[in-house]
């Protein structure tokens, strides 16, 4: 699924080729609104109506949703949650599996949404904050501190991993990033939150914003179906240090990774250098 980083690499590249373009039409995919529509919580007329026409005038990121700003003051945003990306393509361009929806821009290019799964969503709202009023701090950003992590960890019996998790509490982590995380930190991902003591906290503030970076300079984590905006997979699988590697010998002790469940999610960890 893609991740802070992921999303963050999409938004880099498709910047400063949209923003100053203005959407000419949208259409949906013939068989694609079915039975999960790609547009939420509107009907697919007005909301082809309402952005054509309309400029991109910024591309921002939070968390993992990417938001257009357009000049009509509304905000087109989308959020491509298991299987989504969003391709930049010339009308020529071999067609893409999984279309779901397509707008077309002034400059000839088109942006696909494609989405093997149709968890992903395409949202036209005034303001951001209908979409997910309930989003925690960017974790690269400067609304993201140790006295916030501290604030998030204490008290909590919640398994550590589980609380890096919680979108409400940080935007963007997804299970890639906070295995990483919390290897890079030393931390077994099962502790309670309130167990760590000040230097794990302070060891996982720094880890959460190391692997989020190198994820990002590395353009994101292709495992399987993360794709940028021009069609190509990320790097960082290359260097992920406990992520799917059960099994393995990890790179620091050479003891075998092993793979827990953690608050349902597949959890993957050193039992000798995580503590
Ligand atoms: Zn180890």
């Amino acid at each position: 699924m893609p991740e802070l980083p992921e999303v963050e690499t999409i938004r880099r590249d498709l910047e400063p080729r949209v923003v100053g373009r203005t959407i000419t039409a949208f259409r949906v995919a013939e068989d694609s609104g079915k039975p999960v529509p790609v547009v939420k919580r509107m009907d697919e007329a007005s909301f082809r109506e309402a952005v054509s026409g309309a400029s991109i005038r910024f591309l921002e990121r939070r968390g993992k949703y990417l938001v257009f700003g357009l000049d009509s003051g509304l905000s087109l945003v989308v959020h491509l949650r298991m299987t989504g990306a969003l391709l930049y393509r010339r009308p020529t361009d071999p067609p893409d599996r999984y279309l779901r929806a397509v707008f077309r821009l002034d400059d000839g290019h088109e942006l696909r949404f494609a989405d093997l799964r149709k968890f992903g969503g395409l949202w036209l709202v005034e303001s951001f904050d209908e979409v997910t009023s309930a989003l925690g701090p960017e974790p690269l950003g400067e609304g993201f501190s140790r006295e916030l992590l501290e604030a998030a960890l204490k008290d909590r019996k919640a398994p550590v991993k589980s609380i890096i998790l919680d979108q409400r509490r940080i935007a963007g982590i997804g299970n890639i990033y906070a295995d990483e995380a919390l290897f890079e930190a030393g931390i077994d991902p099962r502790r309670p939150g309130g167990d760590l003591s000040v230097e794990a906290m302070l060891k996982l503030f720094g880890a959460i914003g190391k692997v989020l970076l190198a994820g990002v300079e590395s353009r994101g984590a292709s495992f399987r179906d993360y794709l940028d905006a021009d069609g190509n997979t990320g790097n960082m699988q290359m260097y992920v240090r406990v992520f799917r590697r059960t099994g393995k010998p990890c790179y620091n002790c050479g003891t075998l990774i092993e793979r827990v469940k953690v608050g349902g999610r597949s959890t993957h960890f050193c039992p000798s250098c995580q503590r």
